[in-house]
């Protein structure tokens, strides 16, 4: 994909709202003169209390028409009802965005797909708030449905119960998993709405690189600290230009011979292991299902609550033991054991079954 600034990846920048004409315009302005090209601008503010800045509406959308003319850059905007869809078109903006709040509306995205039947733009769809990936592909579907071409996904983050160092959790492979299903949708990560601050806007972004993110959509402000709606996230364009210049846009491959041979070596060497695993788990399920066997004929309950917490307290020491992550091994055990039970479980109704068909 093409950049548009020096060497880094496709960005789309510009304020979470459009709040007022010297805003935007010297917003954009100093953007441009940065090296971005597509502006990004809320118009209709989706905001979770009542009385707090909800956007300019169609005041907002004259700037944005304006400043499309005398700076020659494309502008996005968010679009949460038809009638935000007519009235965006009414003032030639160029990409049109679901947010968060409305990908999880199967009524309101299919009526937002048929209004747009007949107009050929792009159209970015964001995930929805809850880590729902089904809810995100089906937005998309009526989209592309509605016989919209050029269709982004933008990855913001989502909510969950657990408290974290991020306003929505990453969860890194909900993305890859809906890429893997559209591999033709350009994958944009939004770090701003992930993040909720501007200390970890640069990582997060380097990190959509690393995993062959198609862009990024970042949210900037000539005044961050005096913005009226995500005021803690948004960089000034200076910063945002000094983000882009460090980070390493990764290659999606590399025809180089040596690179290829390596790594299908170390491909080998990972597939040797994947193997090895495999068989381990195999030759554990049979000691499993000796247990299962022996509780069964001594008539002892299959789950074993100290034997569970021994397992969860030891396999993560072990995993330090050998500079592994001991959440993530732990995560793996409790699938193995899931499965233990499941197994020992079946071996316990085998038992079951035989009892009443000998009646
Ligand atoms: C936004 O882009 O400003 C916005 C409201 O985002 P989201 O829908 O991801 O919350
Ligand atoms: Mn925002």
């Amino acid at each position: 994909m093409k950049s548009n600034f020096n060497n880094s990846p496709y960005t789309i920048a510009g304020p979470c709202s459009a709040e007022s004409w010297e805003q935007v315009h010297a917003t954009v302005k100093a953007l441009v003169s940065k090296g971005i090209t597509v502006i990004r601008a809320g118009v209709w503010k989706p905001r979770t209390r009542p009385n707090q800045f909800e956007g300019r509406g169609e005041e907002a959308l004259k700037w944005l028409k304006q400043i499309k003319s005398e700076f020659d850059v494309k502008i996005a905007t968010e679009v949460a009802t038809t009638e935000h869809v007519e009235m965006a078109l009414k003032y030639d903006i160029d990409i049109l965005w679901l947010g968060a709040r409305t990908t999880v509306n199967p009524f309101i995205v299919q009526e937002i797909a048929n209004s747009l039947k007949g107009i050929d733009l792009p159209f970015l769809i964001k995930n929805p708030i809850n880590p729902d990936l089904s809810l995100w592909l089906g937005a998309i579907e009526r989209i592309a449905g509605a016989g919209i071409k050029k269709i982004g996904a933008v990855h913001r983050g989502f909510s969950s119960f657990q408290k974290t160092k991020y306003r929505n959790a990453p969860m890194w492979q909900i993305p890859l998993e809906l890429k893997r299903h559209f591999p033709e949708v350009l994958l944009f990560c939004d770090p701003s709405h992930i993040a909720g601050n501007r200390e970890m806007l640069g990582e997060l972004s380097q990190k959509a690189l690393n995993l062959n993110y198609d862009g990024l959509m970042i949210e900037s402000h000539i005044d961050p600290s005096s913005a009226l709606s995500d005021a803690e996230q948004q960089i000034t364009p200076d910063k945002l230009a000094a983000l882009l210049d460090k980070l390493k846009v990764r290659e999606a491959t590399s025809d180089d011979v040596i690179f290829k041979n390596h790594l299908d070596e170390l491909r080998d060497k990972v597939d040797h292991l994947d193997r090895e695993i495999i068989e381990a788990l195999a030759a554990r399920m049979k000691a499993v299902e000796e247990i299962g066997n022996y509780k069964k004929d001594n008539n002892v309950s299959i789950f074993q609550l100290n034997r569970w917490q021994e397992i969860t307290e030891t396999r993560p020491e072990w995993a330090k033991i050998f500079d592994l992550d001991p959440t993530y091994v732990l995560d793996i055990y409790k699938l193995i054991h899931q499965e233990s039970i499941k197994k020992q479980t079946l071996i316990f109704n085998k038992d079951r079954v035989d009892a009443t068909s000998e009646k």
